[in-house]
This record gives structure tokens, C-alpha cells and sequence, in this order.
């Protein structure tokens, strides 16, 4: 098979992989606008259950990612002076930079020719040249813009604004920490991913970025503002700006996944918010799962529609619990008038996901905490 793919993100690559390694033959190339040391982002995500669909995918990149993560099984939740562990949950973090270098480095390994610096304008030039063409351009997708009348995204902005910084302050398990000023309410979304560095993920509501004047303010004044905002979990340390800005997240959905020989993957498809993990795990079994349905057939249009019915269910899923878990950030300020164990608990069941009775066996202690300041 012929197949073009544009964008050399982890959906892109990973797909490139796991059809070279099952089929030599297949003829692939990866288009990517950067070069292989170009980058945003800080540290990805992934929990146990990903490493082992990981694992069973290509266990040679398995091994890689995990030789260089940082694994915890904590959340932390700090509100007001109270730090409130809980246990039982199983994450790694790994530098977003580290994980391309490695899919690079194994797409090289498996002989896929990878284009970098190279831009695609002609889309539909590509998609004629080959049996199939990957959309693996990211969640500004240019050819689910192009093929919009086909695919029929859906794109919802939401009005929260948050921005990826990176610091030297370790924060040793996912951290949800929750910090007022004059302006409003501000929370942060932190975890260690290498010896030195974490990512620090900030986001506040529209009224409260509007009070805090951080329209227009340069890299250096936002950063120094949001630093004096979380000024005792930074321990001194300052943000790092890796090309930061202010987003709105973009929900995006498609109600066709596909078009002809043409195929959305990762962000491009679907996005679900950074709250709940993150998208980099779901652009990778996005990979995984459509490999597998190109496993048993070589019939572009029968894959793509096996494509669709195995996957849809297990994104709309995760979907729905992401969107709970990002309505209840977006209503933080509501939230942050309970006391810490309250609040870890809240947020804790944010997603519909977690029940009572997964905490008490995961961290007993919590809930032993959480009982005895009910009664
Ligand atoms: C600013 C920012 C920072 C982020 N930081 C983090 C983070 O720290 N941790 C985390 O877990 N997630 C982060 N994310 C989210 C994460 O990047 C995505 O969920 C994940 O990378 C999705 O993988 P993907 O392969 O689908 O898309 P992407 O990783 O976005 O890859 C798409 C690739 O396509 C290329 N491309 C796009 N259009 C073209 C074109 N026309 N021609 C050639 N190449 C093209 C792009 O250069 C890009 O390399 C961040 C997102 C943004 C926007």
C-alpha cells in the first residue's frame, strides 16, 4: 500500500510505525512542516493502562518511553494551606520532545521515509497519489478545513483561557493546585516528567483573565504575574516559556471520520480536555486501533469503516468524561468555597468516572480523612 500521512506529531509517527513494522512493503512517508528538534509542549501523560496498549503495539518504543519516564501513583489536590494526597492512580510523564525523538528514531529504524520542513498546501495532490492519506496534522487541522463539507467538524471554543509552562519546581505526582487573588480564581495542572522539570498548566475563567489585565501582556509580565499568583508552590522557581500563550480549548468532534481513501487522527478528529489526561495517549491508540483494522484487509474503505465503529464508542466515552471534568474546572470558583478535603473529593469524582467506593479501595486514608470531617 501507498500511504501519505501529513504531520509527524505522536498520532502521524506512531501510525507510520505500527504499519511498517506489520508490512515492510507498504510504501509510507510522513510530511512534517518542523524539523525533528522543533517542538512545543512540555511533558505527556500516559497511565498504566496506555503503557500496556503501548506495549502490545511495538514493544521496542515501549521500552524506550519507559526507560525515560517519570511514573507516580499520586494526586495531589492543594487548596489554601492543605496539601490532600490520594493514592492509587498510575501515571508516567515523559518530555513531549523525548517521545518524538524516539518515534523519530524508530520510523527511521523501520525504513519509513520521514519529509521534514516540509509543509503540505496541495492536499488533494497527495490524497490522489496514494491508497491512503492520514490527516495527522493536529487540532488546527488544515484538511479537515479543506474537506469541511465531507467530514463535518464540529468545533466548540470553550471561554476558559489557559497556557503550558514548564518549571524546575518538581512536583512529584499530578498536582491540581488552586490559588485567589483580587483578579479571581486560578488553577494549575503540574506534574514532574524528568529529573529537572515539570509541566505547569495554568487556566482561569474569562472575568477573572479580563481583571487580571493579561490581554497583551508581554511573555516576561505573564509570566511574573502567574508566578506571584502560585508563588508558594513555585518554591522560588520561575515559569519557562517554551513559545506559551493564552488558548481557548477547542473541543473539536467530526461527525465523519473519513472521506474516500482520506482519514482523520488525533487532535485532528477529536480533542478532549488536558484536565482528564492527556491528547497525546489518544492520538497514539487512535494509531493503534487504526493499524489494526488495516491487520486483517487491505481494503481502504472496509478499514475505514471498521475504523470508525470500534473507535467512535471509546472516543465519545472518553469525550463525555472529559467534558464533565472540564465543566467542573470552568466552574472552579464555585468549588473553591468547600475545604480542601471536600474540595480533593470533588475533584477527585469530577468526571463521573471515579465513584466513592473506587477511592475508598484505591486510598483508604483519604477516605478516611474525607469521612471524618463530615462527621
Ligand atoms: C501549544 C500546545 C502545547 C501543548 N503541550 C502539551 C503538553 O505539554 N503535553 C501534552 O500532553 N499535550 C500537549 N498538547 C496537546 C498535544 O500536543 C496533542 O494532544 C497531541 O500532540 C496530539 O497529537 P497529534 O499527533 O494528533 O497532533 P500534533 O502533536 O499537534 O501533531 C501534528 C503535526 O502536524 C504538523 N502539521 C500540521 N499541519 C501540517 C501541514 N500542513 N504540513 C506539514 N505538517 C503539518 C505539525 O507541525 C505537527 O507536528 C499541547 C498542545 C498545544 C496546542
Amino acid at each position: 500500500m501507498k500511504i501519505n500521512i501529513i504531520g509527524g506529531g505522536p498520532a502521524g509517527l506512531y501510525f507510520a510505525i505500527l504499519m511498517k513494522k506489520a508490512d515492510p512493503s507498504h510504501q509510507i512517508k510522513v510530511y512534517e512542516r518542523n524539523g525533528p528538534d522543533d517542538t512545543f509542549g512540555w511533558g505527556v501523560v500516559f497511565s498504566g493502562k496506555t503503557l500496556a496498549n503501548l506495549r502490545s503495539a511495538d514493544e521496542e518504543s515501549h521500552a524506550a518511553i519507559t526507560k525515560e519516564f517519570a511514573a507516580w501513583d499520586n494526586v495531589d489536590v492543594v487548596h489554601r494551606e492543605s496539601k490532600i494526597s490520594i493514592h492509587g492512580n498510575s501515571f508516567s510523564g515523559i518530555a513531549r520532545l523525548q517521545l518524538l525523538k524516539i518515534l523519530q528514531r524508530r520510523a527511521e529504524e523501520l525504513a519509513v521515509e520521514v519529509a521534514f520542513k516540509t509543509e503540505v498546501n496541495d492536499i488533494e495532490s497527495l490524497r490522489k497519489d496514494a491508497d491512503l492519506l492520514v490527516a495527522a496534522d493536529g487540532v488546527n487541522s488544515a484538511v479537515r478545513t479543506r474537506y469541511a463539507e465531507q467530514l463535518k467538524p464540529n468545533l466548540d471554543v470553550r471561554s476558559h483561557r489557559y497556557i503550558w509552562y514548564g518549571t524546575n519546581q518538581l512536583f512529584h505526582g499530578l498536582t491540581l493546585t488552586f490559588r485567589e487573588n483580587e483578579a479571581g480564581t486560578f488553577a494549575a495542572h503540574s506534574y514532574k516528567f524528568n529529573q529537572t522539570t515539570s509541566t505547569f498548566i495554568v487556566e482561569c475563567d474569562p472575568q477573572t483573565f479580563d481583571r487580571s489585565n493579561l490581554e497583551g501582556k508581554s511573555d516576561e509580565d505573564t509570566r511574573s504575574y502567574i508566578a506571584s499568583v502560585f508563588a508558594q508552590d513555585l518554591g522560588g522557581h520561575p515559569l519557562l516559556s517554551n513559545n506559551s500563550k493564552w488558548l481557548n480549548f477547542v473541543l473539536v468532534k467530526n461527525a465523519n471520520w473519513s472521506y474516500e481513501n482520506l482519514v482523520l487522527l488525533g487532535d485532528a478528529l477529536h480533542t478532549a480536555h488536558f484536565s482528564i489526561g492527556s491528547g497525546t495517549k489518544l492520538a497514539m491508540e487512535d494509531a493503534i486501533a487504526l493499524a489494526n483494522c488495516f491487520q486483517p484487509t487491505s481494503d481502504v474503505a472496509a478499514a475505514l469503516t471498521e475504523f470508525t465503529s470500534v473507535r467512535r464508542p471509546v472516543i465519545e466515552d472518553y469525550q463525555a468524561a472529559a467534558f464533565e471534568s472540564m465543566v467542573w474546572f470552568e466552574n472552579a470558583a464555585q468549588y473553591i468555597q468547600l475545604s480542601p478535603i471536600e474540595l480533593a473529593f470533588s475533584a477527585m469524582t469530577r468526571s463521573g468516572r471515579v465513584s466513592y467506593e473506587d477511592l475508598k479501595k484505591r486510598s483508604p486514608e483519604f477516605i478516611q480523612q474525607y469521612e471524618a470531617e463530615k462527621n
